[in-house]
């Protein structure tokens, strides 16, 4: 049995055709590259200040402890028990300063 053989013409056209897109390939490569040769040579983008003290406020800001486990409590709604122990606030007063020993007239 005979085995075809590939034309040594269209075997040709084939390689040029890779060849061509190997260049092209090459050619995108080295463009993409110079390109971020370019941005790496920038400055990473500047923070303003407003950004940082704006987030700076926000991690620094206390958050509301929970009186049970004294963890804090995430941010946003706040419910009528703590999300971890499902200690009720409404147990223990709202203000810290209620007298503790409160004292009897005589
Ligand atoms: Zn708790």
């Amino acid at each position: 049995m005979r085995t075809p053989r590939p034309s040594p013409a269209s075997a040709e056209d084939l390689h040029a055709r890779l060849s061509a897109r190997i260049t092209a390939l090459e050619d995108r490569v080295r463009r993409l590259e110079a390109r971020l040769a370019l941005e790496a040579r920038k400055p990473p983008p500047v923070r303003t200040r407003a950004s940082v003290s704006a987030a700076t406020v926000r991690t620094a800001r206390p958050r509301p402890r929970c009186p049970g486990c004294t963890l804090e409590l995430p941010r946003g709604r706040r419910g009528e028990s703590c999300v971890w122990c499902g200690f009720m606030f409404a147990a223990v007063p709202r203000r810290a300063s209620a007298p503790k020993t409160p004292r009897k007239p005589r």
